[in-house]
């Protein structure tokens, strides 16, 4: 059995497609989450066994793996919680005699270029540190993060950024979930490392591009710097907390953080990385 953690959330709802898309039967797959609302729309829909634990749990989540030879844990969304969660997590597969872990991190994790990275890698070095054997997926972006700002430049007309000439990689959630579907189910990707991310990165002004041809509309490009960036997102409302990481993160894209094309991800799933374009398209059509 394969046990999917995070399985009510945007990432883990492909992982399970793409892990029955690959021949792995309903009866094989454990969805584990939190929200039973949703785990009981998984078991109406997909028939695949649920069950409800929390990464702060630790006593839900070892019998969430009993029986299981394979887990595959979503990183938490709960930034800042998450070395704590993911450890209760690695010590209950322990407990349960799992076989191996899948591990959604960040690309390139190890450098430290992204504030979001420090979680990643220590947890990286919990599973390093539990002796059992793992795949490591260093996600990059998603492209489904600009789908907010697309939405925003549908009203404003305007991308504002602070990027740069900064490039991006990013491919879609599905991309990566059908990459986590293959480590999975193949034995031969244990205690391996893959940096995951799109085929081709690209510059702000593909993605404002992007966004005219699916609004339909000219949407300027405006590139601002850091401070003028943070002074922006203030202005509109947003917490201090939420402007510095905002900016952050821009300015990690703008030094490079999230440009490296290693091709691991379309050489895992087998196929090209979905373009940009197509999944804002698609986001967008759905959100609408
Ligand atoms: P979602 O927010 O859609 O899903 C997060 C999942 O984590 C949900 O199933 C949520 O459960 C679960 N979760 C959070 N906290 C807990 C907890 N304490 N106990 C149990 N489950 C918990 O995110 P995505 O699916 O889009 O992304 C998956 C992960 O990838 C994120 O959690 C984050 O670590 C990372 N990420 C990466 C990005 C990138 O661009 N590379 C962008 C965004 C996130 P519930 O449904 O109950 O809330």
């Amino acid at each position: 059995t394969v046990a999917v953690t995070g399985a009510t959330g945007l990432l883990g709802r492909h992982v399970l497609d793409e892990l029955l898309g690959r021949g792995l039967e309903p009866g094989q797959l454990r969805a584990v989450g939190r929200n039973t609302t949703v785990l009981d729309a998984l078991d109406a829909e997909l028939g695949i066994d649920t069950v409800q634990a929390a990464y702060d749990a630790p006593e839900t989540l070892v019998p969430a793996f009993d029986g299981v030879s394979t887990v595959v844990l979503i990183s938490s969304s709960e930034a800042g919680r998450r070395i704590g969660q993911h450890r209760n997590v690695i010590a209950a597969a322990r407990a349960a005699g799992v076989e191996r872990l899948v591990y959604t991190s960040l690309l390139h994790a190890d450098r430290k270029q992204i504030s979001l990275a420090a979680e990643h890698e220590a947890t990286e070095e919990l599973i390093a540190e539990s002796g059992l054997p793992a795949t490591i997926l260093r996600n990059g972006w998603f492209s489904e993060n600009y789908l907010g700002a697309l939405q925003q430049a549908g009203t404003t007309g305007i991308h504002l950024t602070s990027v740069g000439d900064g490039l991006v990689a990013s491919a879609s959630r599905r991309d990566y979930a059908a990459a986590a579907a293959v480590a999975a189910l193949e034995d031969t990707h244990a205690e391996r490392t893959y940096e995951l991310s799109g085929d081709v990165a690209w510059p702000q002004t593909e993605l404002v591009s992007a966004f005219g041809s699916i609004l339909g509309r000219e949407v300027e490009l405006r590139q601002l710097s850091r401070d003028e960036h943070a002074a922006a997102l203030t202005e509109s409302g947003l917490d201090p907390a939420v402007v510095q990481f905002l900016v952050g993160i821009d300015a990690s894209c703008r030094a490079g953080a999230l440009a490296d094309t290693t091709g691991d991800l379309s050489r895992l799933t087998g196929r090209p990385t979905t373009p940009l374009a197509d999944t804002l398209r698609e986001g967008h059509a759905t959100a609408a």
